[in-house]
């Protein structure tokens, strides 16, 4: 079974698009959450994201434009992106974003789990071992995908000790692919990076396959119309910031 692994697309249409553009071929899509929230195009992109029949567990931002109460802990640019996107949504995209679970969520005959943040907390971000600690030892999934912090990394551990993972690209501005082989006994926490917003300063699109018969995690990086990106966010009144950000990977 080959899984293809997306998150934190951010209603980024030309990023999803060069992604599925780009993906090798796989069984099913597993989606780590903030569908919307950032991007210009929260409707184009929930429609293509529906289309692809999956399992989609909630995120943070997906939560926020259903419940502005839990705008509380958002920044100025992060809050303003939901309004704007709570007031663009069409009815039945947004009745949508209400029925997403939020995590874990296990799919199927798999050993392994999906989260948006963290397996105890949508809002948490693992960044450090001590942070990826706690997780191993609130599920017992040998993989646990997750999102949120938009980095393309991944901890292990084999029980006595821990490993902190990132992929090491030869190419900046073109597609580009990093593989990890799953060792013996061990356990991982893996983020394939945010398809629509990455803050591991790489700008290209970011995303991952899993395959469970040959043992193989693969991190992608794939350039996109950033520009034309750019200027939706502008031309819809955005913060310039969301646009800025984008070419900086940050
Ligand atoms: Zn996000």
């Amino acid at each position: 079974m080959r899984a293809l692994i997306l998150s934190d697309i951010h209603a980024n249409l030309e990023a999803l698009e060069a992604v599925l553009a780009a993906a090798p071929e796989h069984d099913a899509v597993w989606n780590l959450g903030d569908v919307v929230g950032y991007g210009a195009n929260p409707n184009e992109v929930i429609e293509k994201v529906r289309s692809l029949n999956h399992l989609v567990v909630r995120g943070n931002h997906d939560r926020a434009c259903c419940d502005p109460p839990s705008l509380e802990f958002f920044s100025p640019a992060a809050a303003s992106a939901v309004r704007w996107t709570q007031h663009v949504l069409t009815p039945e995209n947004l009745a949508w974003l209400q029925h997403l679970a939020p995590g874990p969520v296990s799919p199927e005959g798999s050993q392994s789990v999906c989260v948006h943040g963290s397996p105890h907390d949508e809002d948490e971000y693992l960044f450090t071992l001590e942070d990826a600690w706690e997780s191993f030892h609130a599920v017992s999934a040998r993989i646990i995908f997750f999102g949120h912090t938009h980095r393309q990394e991944a901890f292990a551990t084999n029980q006595e000790e821990q490993f902190h993972l990132k992929p090491q690209y030869s190419f900046a501005d073109e597609p580009d692919q990093c593989e990890l082989s799953l060792r013996k006994g061990a356990r991982y926490l893996f983020n394939p990076g945010s398809v629509g917003q990455p803050r591991d300063g790489d700008r290209r699109a970011a995303f991952a396959l899993y395959d469970d018969s040959s043992e193989l995690l693969t991190w992608f990086r794939v350039p996109y119309e950033l520009e034309k990106a750019q200027e939706k966010i502008l031309r819809a009144g955005l913060p310039d910031y969301l646009a800025e950000r984008l070419a900086f990977g940050r």
